[in-house]
């Protein structure tokens, strides 16, 4: 079998296509325009580079962009009083804090600060237990857009057995977490597990987010699997000249593609899905904040 490849670049256009759609519609019915706050402490080149294509997509879709840049100096507890006013800006929806934020803040007690009606990540405690509870609330962007590719070749999950490597608060646990909600046996595998290649044998539905270039072999993926790779490795690349990079993901691709149904590439599968999902998740914030019934796109 050679897999169909995911291509989450034209699946993420298409989202956000349809989100400048409903954008439009929104301020002609409700008289409002969905605003996001992006926060970057510090000067991480990646970090900057992702909020750079937030902010870009976000003007795209027809939102508002607001971006807080802050030295790498910047304290916790000023970090958190800006938090605190854009809880409070009524023209706030979404708020993301760009993680790692510097060794000196906490992490998680700033993403407890933030209030959970408008984060968009999906991070906070709050929307977590909504998510493991089945209540609705924020879902993680990447583990949402995985999840919308893989209904992009399968709307009825159940009953399949799903394996995800990675049990990380931003990628794994909330990937789990989505996939017994399509009513999927889930399988949670991290870097304890035994005989791993065996347990991903298992799976119809296979997510590796990892952070381990090539790792999952071909010979690991079961026959008509669709697995979803949400790794992003930058690996040396000699063949493309002296000093130079590529991206690749946890899967071998090559490999796997010869026996999944499906597969998503690294770059141009997940990656793409991220933004997308987190200016639906604006979207829908803006609606939840404002007690109306957010549009399905
Ligand atoms: P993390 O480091 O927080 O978690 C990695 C997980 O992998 C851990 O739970 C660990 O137990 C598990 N693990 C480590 N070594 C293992 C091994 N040998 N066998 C099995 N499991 C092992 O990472 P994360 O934030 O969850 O991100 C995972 C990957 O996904 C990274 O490559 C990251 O860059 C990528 N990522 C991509 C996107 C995107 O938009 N596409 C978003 C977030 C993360």
């Amino acid at each position: 079998m050679t897999a169909t490849p995911i291509d989450g670049k034209a699946i993420a256009e298409k989202l956000r296509a349809g989100l400048a759609l409903a954008v439009k519609t929104t301020e002609a019915a409700h008289g409002f325009v969905p605003g996001l706050a992006v926060v970057l402490v510090g000067e991480n080149p990646a970090s900057q580079v992702y909020v750079r294509s937030k902010a870009k997509q976000t003007v795209e879709a027809g939102m508002r962009s607001i971006e807080h840049k802050l030295p790498d100096t910047t304290s916790e507890q000023d970090l958190l009083a800006l938090v605190d006013s854009l809880n409070r800006d009524p023209a706030i929806d979404g708020i993301l804090v760009q993680l790692p934020l510097p060794s000196h803040i906490d992490a998680d007690r700033v993403i407890e600060a933030i209030d959970p009606n408008k984060d968009v990540d999906g991070f906070h405690p709050m929307n977590a237990g909504r998510l493991m509870t089945g209540t609705g609330g924020l879902v993680p962007c990447t583990p949402l857009g995985s999840l919308k590719l893989i209904k992009s070749v399968r709307s009825d999950l159940s009953g399949l057995n799903a394996v995800v490597i990675g049990r990380s608060n931003i990628v794994g646990k909330p990937m789990a977490q989505l996939l017994i909600g399509e009513s999927c046996t889930v399988t949670v595998a991290h870097s304890r597990t035994r005989d791993l290649p065996e347990v991903c044998r298992g799976a119809d539905i296979l997510v590796a987010a990892v952070g381990r270039p090539l790792m999952v072999k071909g010979d690991w993926v079961k026959e008509g699997a669709i697995v979803i790779d949400v790794g992003i490795n930058r690996v040396d690349a000699p063949d493309l000249g002296a000093g130079k990079t590529r991206l690749v993901g946890d899967v071998d691709f090559a490999g796997a593609k010869e026996r999944a149904s499906a597969i998503t590439p690294v770059p141009g599968g997940v990656g793409p899905m991220t933004i997308a999902c987190l200016l639906a998740n604006t979207l829908t914030a803006s609606y939840l904040r404002r007690g109306l019934v957010p549009p399905a796109v």
